[in-house]
């Protein structure tokens, strides 16, 4: 295996300099909570009731099926703090978008570990910069998260956030997508002896296959089970792409490509000969092959209409069930007799997260609420 030692020392810098920049931004660059927070420093019981309502929220039981688009509104020292458990994938990036500038509104989101149902750590994994309104977050470990959101309190403002995620890397076949994938990590392969340690994705033979992160190639060869193929470093220490049954390639080893440059073309090399032209996909990290899916499947996020929620709500029928999460699926939390007043902190689909008397929360269709003028 031939490797360029330029492309190397390129690599070590790139990433000794992220490493380094990663660090001092840490030190240098305020979140979104720390200036909000700093606003009411001075006030010793506006701080106190912004932390018991902080700590209240971060410990609720709400629930959040991703992509989901949350219509909210600030208010006036209300608190009005969102937080939802989320699950998400190895190989997914976590995207928190508003639709409003940290200049017109500053807003906060947090995330935390989640285990068993409880927080790993009373300290966030990651918080969005506070001249940025949005987070990435990089999905290190396949589980349960927390997220928590705010904006600041002294505007009154209609906003909405977006979450959502996206996978990490590109889609490796051009023009293909989750429906082109047809068999999965895990698979029985040669009766039973062996796993599939990868996905197929179907493709005309000819279709370009692409390089779904940027990085060197380390071998492009004719050989065994995977025919024609070929493997993708994504960075000195990072993971290695496999590409295997490739029709015919258009690189060769050493060289360095980018996100999008074809490698060759869909084929049934090595062991697909006889079957249907398709791309097998693997990651190999230090420890073996992973499942790649999360790492490639595409996600959609829902459109975003204008909607505008408004704030004091009352329960409108003789029963009015409260859920964990925006669906009659979710498990029920209680029931509102008619003319409860309940405050509404936000609204997803067809439901409002809505708060009563303080401590309790939940989602309630819209059909149970009218606005309590
Ligand atoms: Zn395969």
């Amino acid at each position: 295996m031939k490797i360029n030692i330029k492309i190397i020392l390129v690599f070590l810098c790139f990433a000794a300099c992220k490493q380094v920049q990663n660090l001092s931004d840490k030190f240098t660059k305020p979140s979104g909570k720390q200036v909000i927070e700093s606003t009411f420093k001075d006030n010793d019981t506006l701080s106190k009731k912004f932390e018991d309502v902080y700590e209240q929220a971060k410990n609720n039981n709400l629930e959040l099926v991703l992509p989901s688009v949350i219509y909210t509104k600030s208010d006036s020292l209300d608190f009005s703090i969102l937080s939802y458990k989320i699950f998400l994938e190895k190989g997914e990036r976590l995207k928190i978008e508003t639709n409003i500038d940290s200049d017109s509104l500053q807003f906060a989101s947090d995330i935390y570990s989640v285990l068993n149902d409880t927080l790993v750590s009373k300290n966030s994994i990651v918080s969005n910069e506070a001249s940025l309104n949005h987070l990435n977050f990089e999905v290190f470990k396949t589980g349960y998260y927390k997220i928590v959101m705010f904006s600041e309190f002294t505007k009154k403002v209609d906003f909405n956030i977006s979450v959502y995620t996206e996978p990490v890397f590109l889609f490796p076949v051009a023009g293909k997508g989750n429906k082109d994938i047809q068999s999965y990590w895990g698979a029985v392969r040669s009766g039973g002896k062996r796993k599939h340690e990868g996905i197929d994705i179907f493709a005309k033979r000819g279709t370009p296959v692409i390089a779904s992160v940027d990085g060197f190639v380390a071998t492009a060869k004719n050989s065994g089970l995977g025919g024609k193929q070929i493997w993708l470093k994504s960075g000195l220490f990072g993971k290695t792409l496999y590409y295997a049954h490739l029709d015919s390639i258009t690189t060769s080893a050493g060289a360095y490509v980018k996100l999008g440059d074809t490698l060759g073309f869909v084929g049934n090399t090595g062991n697909a000969k006889g079957a249907s032209p398709h791309l097998h996909f693997g990651i190999y990290n230090s420890s073996g092959a992973i499942n790649p899916l999360a790492f490639v499947k595409k996600s959609y996020l829902p459109n975003s209409i204008e909607e505008k929620v408004f704030k004091n709500g009352i329960t409108k029928l003789t029963k009015n069930e409260l859920r964990i999460g925006s669906g009659v699926a979710y498990k029920k939390i209680e029931t509102f007799t008619e003319n409860t007043p309940i405050t509404i902190l936000g609204k997803i689909d067809n439901w409002f997260h809505i708060k009563y008397a303080d401590n309790i929360e939940g989602f309630m269709h819209e059909s149970l609420v009218a606005e309590n003028i």
